[in-house]
């Protein structure tokens, strides 16, 4: 049966790898939406027609409003702060796809599980931020959250069988270690934003580049992890895999370890999340044992790299600390890319975010709000 899917964020690099995938699969587009870039949301509405578009910047909303009305059925036109999350509530879909960057993303994911639709998650951050939330809603519901990070796809891909699922021991989660696997606090002083947005492995957007290379984007998927599998974080290991070819692992009661293996390319991560619980062809290509010439693994070092110790931290706080450690990254990460601040500023600002306070307790939506902001502000004036 063909999907419709609604994708949030088609304009960003999971979101374009996500148009792919459903050109290959046949499915439909309920839904897209952007943060303001006109230029490529108008040509994929022009390919996609989806019934209804969202911008969250409004000049952008009313520019693309204009250059589509030449079209016989224009889509509505959404934009705003709220407007993915709208689009939600209102397209028709069967599945939204949610390829957001950041905690803009969490409302959207939200509104999609209380609707009871199913959600493939890109954007890590919902969770992050807000699991406790993610997860009600989902127990309320019914509905799926089905992971798109390959790490967490692996994981999930392994754990398909319910009776080895309940021997679950530990999750191992592996890490490319970035560009600057094996460096120490000295070289890092120096790099410049050029250097950190050169991946060994992987092509994507620029926060989550960053984040790789900092190491935070493993400590954001740590926590990822323990909502996703409801483990706590003493049993998730993390583990170098230079290569990406071994996407994660998990380890039974009876020691037997099974790992998920592909090339280092999002489409199938993005492709399982949408047809699960079936297999399709796609278009991801196939692992080929006669080119890979071997398979290094490591530890990652978190005395140098700073954010992977605050998000270990903050996973063990719980509460908020999670969400607080995540807005104090989205900001340093910003700064860091106006290059107001240097690669070391940023784990010395995360981490002192999260030491700065007990964050413990139950939270609602608006506190999780409330935390992302003060966060931010603790960056701005700590720097
Ligand atoms: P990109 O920066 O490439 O794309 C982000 C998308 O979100 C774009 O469509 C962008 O629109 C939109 N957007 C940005 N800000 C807002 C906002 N305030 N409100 C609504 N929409 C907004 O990011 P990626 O595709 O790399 O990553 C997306 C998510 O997927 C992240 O959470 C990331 O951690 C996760 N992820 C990414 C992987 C990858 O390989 N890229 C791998 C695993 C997970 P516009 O283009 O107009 O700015």
């Amino acid at each position: 049966m063909a999907k419709k899917v609604a994708l949030l964020g088609s304009t960003g690099s999971i979101g374009r790898q996500s148009l792919e995938v459903i050109d290959a699969l046949g499915y439909q587009v309920a839904a897209l939406t952007a943060g303001r870039n006109v230029d490529l949301l108008e040509r994929q509405i022009r390919k996609y027609h989806p019934p209804v578009v969202a911008l969250a910047d409004e000049a952008a909303a009313e520019m693309l409003r204009g250059r589509l009305s030449n079209l016989k059925e224009p889509p509505q036109v959404l934009y705003g702060r709220d407007a993915a999350r709208n689009v939600v509530a209102e397209c028709d879909a069967d599945i939204v796809l949610n390829a957001i960057v950041g905690i803009a993303g969490l409302e959207a994911t939200l509104t999609a599980l209380a609707g009871g639709v199913d959600v493939a998650l890109a954007n890590k951050e919902s969770l992050v931020a807000g699991g406790d939330l993610v997860l009600k809603e989902m127990a309320v519901t019914g509905a799926n959250l089905l992971p798109v990070d390959s790490e967490h796809s692996a994981i999930f891909q392994c754990l398909q069988d319910v009776h080895s699922a309940k021997s679950l021991e530990k999750i191992i989660l592996t890490a490319s270690g970035g560009p600057f696997y094996g460096w120490n606090p000295e070289q890092l002083a120096g790099v410049g934003k050029a250097q950190a947005l050169n991946h060994p492995n992987w092509s994507m957007g620029q926060k989550i580049t960053i984040d790789s290379a900092t190491l935070m984007n493993k400590g954001l998927e740590l926590i990822e992890a323990m909502w996703l599998f409801g483990l706590p974080p003493e049993r998730i290991e993390i583990l170098v895999q230079r290569e990406s070819i071994i996407h994660s692992m998990v380890q039974f009661s009876d020691h037997s370890v099974l790992a998920q293996l592909g090339m280092p390319d999002m489409r199938l991560p993005i492709q399982y999340a949408l047809t699960w619980p079936r297999r399709l062809p796609g278009p991801a290509p196939a692992l080929d044992f006669d080119t890979l010439s071997g398979l290094s693994f490591g530890r990652p070092d978190a005395d140098t790299f700073r954010c992977l110790a605050a998000c270990r931290r903050a996973a063990e706080k719980g509460g908020l600390a999670p969400c607080a450690a995540n807005g104090a990254n989205e900001e340093a990460v910003a700064l860091f890319l106006r290059e107001e601040i240097s690669f070391l500023d940023i784990g010395r600002l995360v981490e002192g975010c999260v030491d700065s306070d007990s964050y413990a307790g139950g939270y609602a939506l608006d506190d999780v709000v409330l935390c992302d902001a003060q966060a931010r502000q603790y960056v701005r004036e700590h720097l």
